[in-house]
């Protein structure tokens, strides 16, 4: 039986987490969860699995509505993450918070020598040095539940790392793909958030309707397979995850149905993999592969420029990335403004050095902050 904890619970990758643990309730059992507003769906959840542990990390709600758990040991605020993944009994610790607040929590766990199934890219993209220096030190592993990574994962599985060649990422397109610049200009809220094949989170949907996520994925993928040969390519369907080609010309691509649960559960099961839906394959239906738009959808290029010009400039991506998702939800500034200010930030801030964790979440925080000084006006 592993023991799983799961940082971000009440999101949607954590929610079909214990939908997998659900359904496999004999190979998984569930020692903690953390959410962070969401209590009544992480009351709800502790019910059920009846974790031994829970942490709430925003600190009012904790004081308001911990009696809820009374005969847990229940932790608060930002600590509570960090606390949750250091946890002795969890063998597995799932990294579902989004945006950088999941960083110091999957340093801890990686700290901890635990294994991490890691869908919080951003910790990776912007602490990837500390977080894979840790990792040799400790014997963590990093399984990755993006199903994308999941995907060259499973490619490069039993291959000699030295054929890889490139790794080419699908993307669905979101919800935006083939519109003009003038159209997209004018995106609204609920129009960038209406993903046509995957129900997740805000900032991820918003990302996908960018395709600031394709973009936050290159810089994953080359902190997760020491490569910056990394490319993209629409494919609407999300049938194919990734493709991953090799120096003798052959190309070997991932396919299961476009759901999480598949990703999530060798994330958890590895190196086992445990019964799921079968997908039957309809070999009636095409599969396309369509090219990228980079005039109108600009970021996954500013970001493969980023991973050549300074080790700091991913972290700064991702920190502005963050900053004016922000502000486009909140309705401050508008959807064609996105990529334009990430990519003037880009080129006006010095680039960090991140030799600490402390120099990570500096960075960050100075240029999140810098965002929005100038233009959460
Ligand atoms: P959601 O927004 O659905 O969930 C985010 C989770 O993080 C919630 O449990 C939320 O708690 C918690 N949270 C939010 N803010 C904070 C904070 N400041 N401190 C601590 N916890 C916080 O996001 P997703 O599940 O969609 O995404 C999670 C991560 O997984 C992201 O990094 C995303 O890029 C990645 N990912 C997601 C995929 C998906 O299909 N959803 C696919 C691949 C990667 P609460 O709701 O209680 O406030
Ligand atoms: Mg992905």
């Amino acid at each position: 039986m592993k023991q799983i904890s799961i940082l971000g619970s009440t999101g949607s990758i954590g929610r079909q987490t214990l939908e997998v643990v659900r359904r496999h309730s004999d190979k998984f059992k569930i020692v903690a969860l953390a959410g962070h507003s969401n209590v009544d769906l992480l009351e709800a959840q502790v019910k059920e699995f009846k974790p031994e542990v829970v942490g709430i990390s925003d600190e009012k709600i904790y004081a308001r509505e911990k009696h809820r758990f009374s005969g847990l040991t229940v932790l608060s605020g930002a600590d509570a993450l960090i606390e949750v993944a250091g946890l002795n009994k969890a063998d597995i610790m799932v990294a579902a918070v989004s945006g950088m607040a999941g960083f110091l929590s999957t340093l801890k766990a990686v700290e901890c020598g635990k294994t991490v199934a890691l869908a919080n890219k951003e910790s990776l993209v912007a602490g990837g040095k500390i977080i894979k220096e840790t990792a040799k030190k400790t014997g963590a592993k990093i399984y990755p539940v993006d199903s994308e990574h999941s995907a060259v994962w499973q490619c490069l599985e039993g291959n000699n790392s030295r054929s890889l060649q490139k790794i080419i990422l699908t993307a669905s397109g979101g919800p935006l793909y083939g519109k003009g610049s003038e159209e997209l200009k004018n995106t609204t809220i609920e129009q960038a958030l209406a993903h046509p094949t995957w129900s997740m989170g805000k900032k991820i949907s918003l990302d996908s309707a960018t395709m600031g996520n394709k973009a936050l994925e290159i810089l994953e993928a080359s902190v997760l397979f020491d490569t910056h040969n990394i490319d993209y390519v629409i494919h609407p369907e999300s049938i194919v995850h990734s493709i991953v080609e090799f120096t003798d010309g052959t190309h070997i691509m991932q396919a299961s149905p476009p759901s999480m649960i598949y990703p999530i559960g060798l994330a958890l099961s590895y190196p086992d993999r445990i019964d799921n839906d079968k997908m039957p394959f309809a070999f009636n239906k095409p599969l396309n592969f369509l090219p990228k738009d980079e005039i109108n959808f600009p970021l996954p290029k500013l970001a493969k420029q980023a991973l050549k010009t300074h080790e700091g400039a991913p972290l700064v991506f991702n920190a502005s990335l963050e900053a004016v998702d922000y502000l486009f939800l909140n309705k401050t500034i508008g959807f064609g403004h996105i990529s334009i200010i990430v990519a003037k930030i880009l080129e006006e801030v010095d680039f960090p050095t991140l030799n600490t964790a402390e120099d990570v979440v500096k960075a960050h925080n100075e240029v999140y902050e810098k965002v929005l000084a100038e233009y959460n006006k």
